[in-house]
Parts: C-alpha cells; structure tokens; sequence
C-alpha cells in the first residue's frame, strides 16, 4: 500500500510515515495527476549496502546493513544511492522506471534564483498530534500514525503521508545550500502530490525538534522502534510564505508534476542538533537540476 512502498524504499533518509485513517471529508479535485502516485522519496530505493553505501551513514560502517522494511512486498527494481556508479547523475540509466532522472524536463530539486511576483495561496495548515511507531532499520526511521493531518491550498486539500530530512539542503537559494531540509509529503485524493520544504539553518536550538531528534538511531542503539506522539506543526516557521514550482520526487523513480512549495522563511536548528543528525546521515540530497521553462512564484528572496 502506499504507506509501504513509502516507508520500504526511503534510503539514506529519515523519513516519518502518516497512516491516514478514517479521514475522507475532503473532496477531490481536479488537478493533474503525477505520473505515479509515490511522494518524494519513494519506490524502489535499495542498494546493497555491503557493496555500495549509498549515503555517508556515519558510524554504520562496521556493521553489514542488509535489510528494508516491506522489501518483500516492494521489490527494488534498481539500486540507486548518492555516490559513484548509482549515485544521481547513474539514475536515469539503473531502471527503465528511472528514465525521467535524465530526460525530464521538471525534475527536482532546483536552485531559487530569480522569483516571479504572484498571488499566493496561503497554506491551511491542519495538523494535529499524531500517534507514531517509529522503526529504524539501519537506514531510516519510519513513523506510521493514525492521525490526519493536512493541509489545503487554493481550494485543495492535501493528507500528510510522511515527513523525512535531507542534509544538507537539496533546494538552494541563490546557489546556497541550508544544513539541513525537511521535506513534508501529501497527497491529495486524486493523487496530486505536494510537498513543503523547510530549510534547516544553524542557530538557536529548537525545543520542537528534539521529539523526533531524541529518538534518533546511536551508535549503540541501531534498531529502535518507539511509539510517539508529534504534531508537525510545531517543526513549522511562523511566516509561512513560500516559492511555488512544479518539480519532481527527488529520488528515482523522479516522478513529476509535484506541486513543490519551499517556506521562505527557515528554522533554526542548533549545531548540536545539526551535528546529531549528520553523525547518521549526511550527504542524501540530489544536486540541483535545470529549471528549463518552468518559473518560481513567491516573494521576493530578500
Ligand atoms: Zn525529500
């Protein structure tokens, strides 16, 4: 199911899972549909770790890494990872599946440059605590709740499927990377994908982060699975004003037409929590793709 084949393939990436229960008051609408109906970070990501570690997972090295959740029920068509032959600029070429790695004309994720002036949505942010299993499985660690949260944009509402990090940032800002992104992936009910990006800066420390920061794999404690509670609102900027695009998952199979929405405005993590994370993982972002005839909409980068 969705939820699995999202929590079976997050590589290299700590990635929170949303079980979406009983929540069916939102009406489809009529926007176009992806390619396939996989957010950001989704299908076949495996790598054989003993042969190919796909990302810097500090301090796993001595360790053989061999297992995914749901690897069973989601077969791998192709490993991909961030470095050498099956590192991105390999992607389009390990899978027919990943063809859009080099041909796509959208692809994700893309430098914010030159910022079109528009009339922006605001986002309707309806997110509530939400009841975690998080699991670790030497790669990721995946929280399923059985909340709803989501959000609605000009009219359209989007169910919170997952969020997960990226370090550093993936998308950059006049060519400047942030230490960190945090990617939260929806899904409309027509399977129009939308995902809000907030950039991670160094600062001052940030209470909020430590309910998933706190649970994250140690060297000494691999293999955690907890249960917790997280509202994900509380990992949001106040200003929520944003640069809107039409990109792609940033992982094979690269899927397009997703609805990107990048906050402008970062949260601050300190150099402790930053240094935490990169201990574990560091290095799983795509570099930035062409933004050919596509344009970004928002406020100006001040
Ligand atoms: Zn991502």
């Amino acid at each position: 199911m969705f939820c699995d084949r999202v929590s079976s393939s997050l590589f290299g990436i700590i990635c929170l899972s949303v079980l979406q229960l009983g929540c069916s008051d939102a009406p489809p609408a009529s926007n176009s549909t992806p390619a396939g109906n996989v957010p950001d970070s989704a299908l076949p990501a495996t790598a054989n770790l003993d042969e190919t570690p796909a990302v810097n997972v500090v301090g796993n090295s001595d360790e053989p890494i061999h297992h995914y959740l749901h690897k069973k029920e989601q077969p791998h068509s192709a490993e991909w990872g961030y470095t050498g032959e099956t590192g991105p600029g390999h992607w389009g070429d390990l899978s027919p599946e990943y063809v859009l790695a080099k041909t796509g004309r959208q692809q994700s994720p893309i430098d914010i440059g030159t910022v079109e002036p528009a009339s922006m949505s605001a986002i309707d942010f309806a997110y509530g605590p939400s009841l975690i299993d998080l699991v670790y499985n030497g790669h990721t660690v995946e929280e399923i709740e059985d909340h709803h949260s989501s959000i609605s944009v000009a009219g359209k509402r989007y169910t919170l499927q997952q969020f997960h990090f990226h370090s550093p940032s993936e998308h950059t800002v006049k060519g400047r990377h942030s230490a960190m992104e945090m990617h939260l992936v929806h899904k409309s009910d027509d399977g129009t994908i939308a995902v809000i990006a907030v950039l991670i800066e160094e600062g001052a420390d940030n209470p909020a982060f430590d309910q998933v920061w706190n649970y994250l794999p140690t060297k000494t404690n691999r293999e955690r699975k907890e249960s917790l509670t997280i509202d994900a609102a509380t990992l949001l900027p106040t200003d929520q004003n944003y640069y809107r695009y039409t990109g792609s998952f940033t992982t094979p199979p690269c899927t397009e037409n997703v609805l990107w929405m990048i906050l402008k405005t970062p949260v601050e993590l300190s150099e402790l929590q930053i240094t935490k994370f990169k201990k574990i993982i560091d290095g799983n972002n795509r570099p930035v793709q062409p933004l050919n005839e596509r344009a970004v909409t928002g406020p100006a980068i001040r």
